[in-house]
């Protein structure tokens, strides 16, 4: 696997870690072939489990895998259950951290959220009352995600919606809608969640009405979504903020790096360090069990599957991933060992 890597890196045809700068990309055979292998490879693999704090997830059936690769130009390759509608939750949070830089500038997103990653899990309270110059941390981690959603400029809560799901459909390049049953599973249970946006308005680093914004978060966090939806979102970062399809600008160009770094050393959460140091792409992962990674300025990577492990990262999503990323070289510190 590793051969194919090495051998476009002997032939010269991958500037490395280049952004942008063209690349000959890996043939539409060599796409299908390495996301058929890596279906293949992890489909029985029964490590970890659905997650089982938001009630409903446990019915997921757990045997769902698909992968898919999109590209900037908008082609896929897919293997297994991409036409699946599962439910972004955490995926989400970085189309918001980007809607709030293209509406206020990624300064704003530094000072009133911020962009160290916790180490913590995903929803540590503790992170929060550690941190204490910047609270919420991050936008990736549940608190700086709330907090994101509260910073969304809007002049209701319907329009605080209406933004949030129109900016991550113009990512997707399709009308999303939301797991109704999903959001009132979550929301009728969300008390750590709302511990968080309470703690977060104490500290004056939640910018809505607390009850406003776990409402539109947990929302956020419903909308459905299919593998390769996950991948055109990802492609549409890939694309330098145009969605490959609808060719609509959906953020501007050059906030595109700062985000993706965002993704790259807090996606996982406190699994970023093991992502990077093993798959070397920025990503982003949710309890619903899908997982999507950026090659910048190349096209992105989707896989989803239910089961989880103990830091809520799909297990089978994020072994395909890391091999396709290994197979085609592609880490953005230069081709990664598989
Ligand atoms: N909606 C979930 C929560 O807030 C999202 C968490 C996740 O996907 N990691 O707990």
């Amino acid at each position: 696997m590793k051969a194919l890597a090495t051998l476009v890196t002997m032939l010269g045809l991958v500037s490395v870690g280049s952004a942008g700068v063209s690349a000959a990309e890996p043939s539409a055979k060599d796409f299908q072939r390495v996301v058929n292998e890596a279906h293949a490879r992890y489909k029985d693999l029964k490590d970890g489990k659905n997650a089982d704090y938001i009630p409903i997830l446990t019915r997921t059936p757990s045997e769902l895998f698909g992968v898919v690769i999109a590209t900037r130009d908008g082609k896929l390759y897919v293997a297994g259950d991409v036409d699946y509608k599962f439910s972004i939750q955490s995926v989400s949070k970085p189309f918001t951290a980007a809607l709030v830089m293209t509406q206020q500038g990624p300064e704003v997103l530094d000072e009133k959220i911020g962009v160290e990653p916790t180490g913590l899990p995903f929803n540590s309270r503790m992170a929060i009352e550690l941190y204490k110059d910047k609270r919420s941390v991050n936008p990736l981690v549940n608190a700086g995600a709330i907090a994101a959603v509260s910073l969304v400029q809007a002049s209701s809560e319907e329009d605080r919606w209406n933004k949030v799901l129109g900016n991550i459909s113009d990512f997707a390049g399709t009308p999303l809608t939301v797991l109704e049953d999903v959001y009132e599973s979550e929301y009728t249970t969300a008390f750590g969640n709302r511990a968080i946006a309470n703690l977060l308005y104490n500290y004056e680093r939640l910018y809505s009405d607390p009850e406003e914004a776990m409402r539109v978060y947990t929302r956020q966090c419903s909308i459905g979504v299919s593998a390769r939806d996950l991948a055109m979102m990802g492609a549409t970062l890939a694309n330098q903020g145009v969605n490959p399809l609808t060719k609509k600008r959906v953020m501007p160009a050059e906030h595109v790096p700062e985000l993706l770094a965002v993704m790259a050393t807090a996606g996982f959460y406190d699994e970023s360090g093991e992502w990077m140091y093993t798959a070397g792409l920025p990503a982003k992962t949710g309890v619903g069990g899908g997982i999507v990674a950026v090659v910048p300025g190349r096209f992105a990577i989707a896989a989803f599957s239910p089961r989880l492990n103990e830091a809520g990262n799909s297990v089978r999503s994020l072994n395909a991933i890391r091999d396709i990323a290994g197979e085609l070289g592609v880490g953005v510190f230069g081709p990664n060992p598989n």
